[in-house]
């Protein structure tokens, strides 16, 4: 447990709000934040997939609110004095963790509503440091790259840790609404049912895949490529803004050649002109592979998910660990 999800715990349990949320009519209305009975329960997520999850295991009980606003990358997004007043009138706070919302203890203070339930849904999880193993196999051991590798946040890539994750979400919603308990278990199992299934389909794909090494824009992969025994190979650090040095970029090209990669994959939020780069130098092609880290207005025209999106996702890896 972290300190400030411990400090925040401690803060509802002395409020005596461990289990407050919609219809606690019995709660004195100190606040206009008390929901109204009838009302429904207010969740806010950070970005994409929490807002998915959130919103699977909701279903029709709750009105679930990204802060990330579609098509935004969400590294380097910050939120407003209104985005701030969104999550000081919800009911539910959900973000990803692991340092990818940096914001969020920030924003947490500053919006002093007491009663808000806070997830974080890495909560519990063990955190992997960094790129440091695949930035040591394409660098060379030793190498000091000059700046400290913080832990990777992009825990929902791993379709089996994004389960643990829609666990978090579902124990929220049942404490902060224990109204709809059964609805909140039934809506969380039916997705992890589905999140299972996308699971075996990986394992399937890899299993039979001639190759075990992928080149990605920035190190979003990390989850994914252990629970499966693949290997991640980034261009860019943990954020896709951090720019590789020309060093770097000819580890890249190198190790590229050696592993007779034939595909660097870049993705849909950001610029693929270093992807672009390092593929004209080894004559590669390029192709998405996407971190889910919002949609874009495509992607949402053709009303495509966290499901749908991972399923491309592994066509696109088995193309290009099959050439
Ligand atoms: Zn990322």
């Amino acid at each position: 447990m972290n300190p400030f999800w411990k400090k925040t715990v401690a803060v509802l349990a002395a409020a005596g709000f461990a289990l407050a949320g919609c219809g606690a009519a019995d709660q004195p209305a100190a606040s206009e934040q008390t929901p109204k009975p009838g009302d429904k329960l207010k969740v806010v997520a950070t970005f994409y997939p929490m807002y998915e999850f959130a919103q699977k295991v909701a279903g029709d009980y709750a009105d679930v609110t990204a802060l990330v606003p579609p098509g935004v990358e969400p590294h380097d997004w910050e939120p407003t004095p209104k985005d701030i007043q969104t999550i000081a009138d919800a009911d539910v706070f959900i973000y990803n963790g692991g340092g990818l919302e940096g914001w969020v203890e920030d924003a947490l203070n500053s919006t002093k509503n007491e009663k808000l339930k806070v997830v974080e849904t890495t909560h519990g999880i063990s955190l992997m440091e960094g790129s440091a193993e695949e930035e040591d196999e394409a660098h060379g051991d030793g190498h000091e790259h000059g700046h400290e590798h913080g832990l990777d946040p992009h825990v929902w890539l791993d379709p089996v840790l994004a389960q643990q994750q829609v666990q978090q979400i579902e124990a929220a919603l049942v404490e902060a609404d224990p109204d709809h308990r059964e609805a909140y278990e039934k809506n969380a199992a039916a997705y992890i049912k589905e999140l299972e299934e996308l699971d075996q389909a990986f394992q399937k794909m890899v299993s039979s895949a001639k190759r075990k090494e992928f080149v990605v824009q920035h190190a979003a992969f990390g989850y994914l490529a252990r629970q499966y025994g693949l290997t991640q190979v980034p261009i860019s650090g943990l954020s896709p803004e951090e720019d590789p040095s020309p060093a770097q970029l000819i580890e890249i090209v190198k190790f590229a050649k050696e592993h007779n990669v034939n595909t660097i994959f870049f993705e849909t939020l950001v610029s693929p002109k270093v992807a672009e780069t390092v593929a004209k130098e080894i004559g590669a092609k390029t192709a998405v592979l996407n971190p889910l880290e919002g949609l874009t207005d495509e992607e949402r025209a053709q009303n495509l998910d966290y499901i749908g999106v991972m399923q491309k996702n592994l066509q696109a890896l088995q193309a290009a660990l099959n050439e």
